[in-house]
């Protein structure tokens, strides 16, 4: 049922992303910050200043009062936190990755659908600017390489690489191949951790598609970049310079100018031509869009982007490229 009605919303964990969602549901019209909740009572006061709203003292005095919620604590909380949230029937954005295990986000997912609440997750680049204009095309892909490098940080550093970084990743190409997994290839090493800080994996889908994906913790420079091939189409992203670029082949009888590269003319009597785009990226919060994308979906004007299964489905091949990488490493 479609409402237009004010979603009053809270944000339980307020640490480093928890206050960026805090500020924008202070900002939006759709919604109303009711308060937040943080067991660091000091930072819990802190943010609830900030941003003129209350500081709950507990998770239960706190769902009284909130139509939905954000949880943003440490991954680890995600089910239990959730759980206790869905339980009162309060619809849940849940930071990614959605929970630590497979089986978590199905208990999850199965409470949600029993107690008829949404369940989105953070998977924010589905939201990037730069991969909007991919929209307009037929996306078939038949191979993907992604990279996402970043300085050593200790924030995330609870979670294995693949679940920190790479899952990112693993959704954006999930969301390109509509087909499922037949194997998968992965190795990985330890760096200024006991975990995996690098690794790289080569995902076979069922329909012949190969996307490689490598992620590292511990680069010197941030790199975020996305190559796409399919049949007369290459696309490549820079996530972090905004810049999409797309290669489109056709064939014409005729050489066009605007063409960058033209093959010479074949038995057909046509050129094999590549025409150069390099569509306008519109700059927006992507953080932003999918808060508000969560409240649009309570108000029941749209669906989730990424929603629970989404956020399951990634986390599953996350943990999938884990263990091959621990069965590679002993
Ligand atoms: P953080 O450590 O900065 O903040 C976590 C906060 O949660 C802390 O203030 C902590 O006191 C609080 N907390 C811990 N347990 C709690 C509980 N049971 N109830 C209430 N509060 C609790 O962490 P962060 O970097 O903000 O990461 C939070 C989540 O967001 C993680 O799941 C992480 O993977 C995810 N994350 C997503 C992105 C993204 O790009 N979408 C980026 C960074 C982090």
């Amino acid at each position: 049922m479609k409402t237009n009605k004010i979603i009053n919303i809270a944000v339980i964990g307020v640490g480093h992303l928890g206050n960026h969602h805090a500020k924008h549901y202070s900002q939006m019209e759709s919604s109303k910050l009711i308060g937040v909740f943080d067991i660091n009572e000091t930072r819990c006061n802190e943010i609830a200043k900030k941003y003129n709203t209350k500081a709950f003292q507990s998770l239960d005095s706190l769902l009284e009062e909130a139509d939905a919620v954000s949880v943003a604590t440490p991954t680890v909380y995600h089910k239990e936190v959730s759980e206790t949230c869905i339980k009162k029937g309060t619809h849940v954005f849940i930071e990614k990755p959605i929970t630590k295990t497979v089986k978590e986000a199905d208990e999850l997912l199965a409470l949600a659908k029993k107690h008829k609440t949404i369940v989105q997750v953070g998977h924010i680049e589905r939201l990037n600017p730069a991969i909007l204009p991919l929209n307009e095309f037929d996306m078939n892909p038949k191979f993907i390489e992604v990279q996402r490098l970043a300085p050593y940080m200790s924030r995330g550093t609870d979670v294995p690489v693949v679940l920190d970084l790479m899952i990112h990743d693993i959704d954006l190409v999930l969301a390109f191949v509509k087909s499922s997994v037949k194997y998968i290839h992965a190795s990985g090493v330890s760096i200024m951790t006991d975990s995996v800080d690098m690794a790289n994996a080569r995902i076979r889908f069922e329909n012949g598609t190969v996307a490689s994906i490598t992620s590292s913790r511990v680069a010197k420079d941030r790199v975020r970049k996305i190559k796409i091939f399919q049949q007369d189409l290459y696309i490549t992203i820079d996530f972090l310079i905004g810049l999409t670029e797309i290669y489109r082949v056709m064939d014409d009888n005729q050489t066009d100018p605007a063409a960058i590269m033209s093959a010479p003319l074949e038995s057909n009597g046509k050129h094999r031509q590549i025409f150069y785009e390099k569509p306008e990226i519109k700059k927006q919060d992507a953080l932003r869009k999918e808060l508000e994308n969560f409240v649009e979906s309570i108000r029941g004007n749209t669906k989730p982007i990424v929603d629970g299964q989404a956020g399951r489905n990634a986390l599953d091949v996350a943990i999938q490229i884990h263990d091959k990488i621990l069965e590679d490493l002993h």
